[in-house]
């Protein structure tokens, strides 16, 4: 046993971003684990989305033909457990979401595996799979350890920064599989209402206000300067829970993952492990806070012990 699989999640003929979000996240595990990495991709005529899997870190593209197009919890539960049967990968990760909900759980119990849901932390220790996930609720961070044995994991979009694409692609091999007749049939899709505001998992550049910034009328102010510097502007969940932003635009494990965020600018936030995990991983952040014990320090690249609104003065001057 060893290796890792990864489930390719595509819909309406268009491979989903996640999917290199997946591989991206199964790299730092890859020499722990040993074997390969494969990139398992499930559907009728699902070789067509070839172009779009040369993707960094995959040594090795696995389709798996079936009758149905679009995803069916069944077929796919069954396809990817035949996989499993026969590369006994130690490690499966699948985008968390409204596929993966039908089923990964089955697929878990069909093939005896370890199990953990909306994952946003991945790591491997003394030989043991860590999945980090929210526990009671949202109340504490959980690190499960998976000592033995295979490992089922449903990944949380928008932890990783999606792997780059690949200068050529994988070796590719088909894989037969005798689909069940489905139970189910694909009536439509319809796509959710846009929100009309900013995606926030997209943004290069974050500055987010937290309760520091005190009052509602001050928010404009901060607007009027992510604007001008190009940065958008997020907040912590006291800002978002007051309605002073949307929550569209609060960041956290509640809210969104600042994913692509290169530069991030927290002000007027403690850095509770719930607002970390939405953007602790960025390279580049800079904290400024009046206490200097405040946690977000722990996390910084650069920190300011100082008045944001003071910080602010100072931005709005050099950017006039
Ligand atoms: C299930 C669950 C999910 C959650 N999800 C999220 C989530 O997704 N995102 C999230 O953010 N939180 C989330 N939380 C809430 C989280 O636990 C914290 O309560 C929250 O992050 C605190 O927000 P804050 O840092 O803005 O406020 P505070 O913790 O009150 O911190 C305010 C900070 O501002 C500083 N400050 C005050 N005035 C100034 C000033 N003038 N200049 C500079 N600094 C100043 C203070 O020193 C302080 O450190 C969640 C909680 C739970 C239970």
């Amino acid at each position: 046993m060893a290796g890792i699989l990864i489930i390719a999640e595509h819909r309406q003929g268009a491979l989903r971003p996640v999917t290199a979000e997946l591989v991206a996240g199964a790299q730092p595990l890859r020499a722990a684990l040993g074997g390969r990495v494969q990139l398992v991709v499930v559907g009728k005529g699902c070789r067509a989305l070839e172009p779009g899997l040369a993707i960094e870190g995959v040594d090795e593209i696995v389709f798996i033909e079936t009758p149905e197009a679009e995803f069916d919890a069944e077929t796919w539960e069954r396809a990817v457990a035949a996989a499993c049967t026969q590369f006994e990968p130690r490690l499966v990760l699948v985008s968390h979401g409204i596929d993966s909900m039908g089923f990964a759980p089955a697929l878990a119990l069909r093939c005896g595996y370890g199990f953990a849901t909306d994952v946003f932390g991945l790591a491997v220790a003394d030989g043991a799979v860590v999945a980090t996930r929210a526990g009671y609720g949202g109340k504490v961070v959980v690190e499960l350890g998976f000592r033995q044995g295979a490992v089922l994991l449903t990944l949380r979009p928008g932890t990783y920064k999606p792997a780059s694409a690949a200068a050529a692609a994988p070796a590719a091999r088909e894989f037969v599989f005798a689909a069940p007749a489905s139970r189910t049939r694909n009536l439509r899709f319809i796509e959710p209402p846009a929100s009309g505001d900013i995606d926030m998992t997209a943004a290069d550049f974050i500055l987010s206000v937290g309760r520091g910034v005190g009052e509602q009328d001050h928010i404009e102010r901060f607007r009027a300067l992510t604007d001008r510097i190009g940065f958008a502007l997020g907040c912590s969940r006291p800002v978002a829970d007051s309605g002073w932003l949307p929550k569209s635009r609060q960041i956290g494990q509640s809210g969104r993952t600042a994913s692509q965020c290169k530069l991030y600018i927290a002000m007027g936030i403690s850095g509770a492990i719930q607002h970390l995990a939405g953007m602790k991983h960025v390279d580049t952040i800079i904290a400024v806070n009046t206490d200097p014990n405040a946690s977000i320090f722990s996390v910084a690249r650069y920190g300011v012990v100082g008045d944001m609104f003071e910080i602010a003065d100072e931005l709005e001057k050099q950017f006039e």
